[in-house]
């Protein structure tokens, strides 16, 4: 399963199959990482800076931390896709295609000049998302889509 959560200043990812529940997030910032609450964790709950430390402790890698620089992304319904964007600028696009019986990943791509600020992972993890809200197999043609759910445990 992964997740995105995001508030003004940053982006928490989770891939729940890398989870091993050892507590840390929990135990660290349990006004944030809450596993009886949905959802599950909640940003605006506490400092970005006690955000962060929690985050880095997580031993799986099952959480991982970014700052927003001010792009937004979003699941556009009628287009079918996510995007991101930098004000009202479009600086990235990952198109996903739902066949009936699978959600196929074909293209991902950022604006080369937003490189490097982890946009392509927020976009794929948001239409993996998506495909399990879904609850549809996943073929990621996109080969950056592939790279990811290839992530080891
Ligand atoms: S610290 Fe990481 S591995 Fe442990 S419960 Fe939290 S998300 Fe899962």
């Amino acid at each position: 399963m992964h997740r995105t959560y995001e508030n003004e200043d940053i982006t928490v990812l989770w891939d729940s199959d890398k989870c091993r529940h050892a507590a840390k997030c929990v135990t660290g910032c349990p006004e944030v990482f809450d596993f009886n609450r949905k959802p599950w964790i909640d940003l605006k709950a506490a400092e970005n800076k006690k955000i962060w430390e929690t985050v880095k402790q997580c031993p799986s890698g099952a959480l991982e931390i970014m700052y927003d620089h001010g792009i937004r992304v979003e699941y556009d319904e009628k287009g079918d896709c996510i995007r991101a964007f930098d004000g009202e600028r479009q600086v990235g696009e990952c198109d996903f295609r739902d066949t009936g019986d699978a959600f196929n990943i074909y293209h991902t791509e950022v604006d080369p000049e937003y490189g490097g600020k982890k946009i392509a992972r927020r976009m794929v993890f948001r239409a993996l998302q998506e495909a399990e809200r879904r609850k549809k197999t996943v073929i990621p043609s996109c080969s950056y889509a592939a790279k990811i759910m290839a992530e080891k445990n």
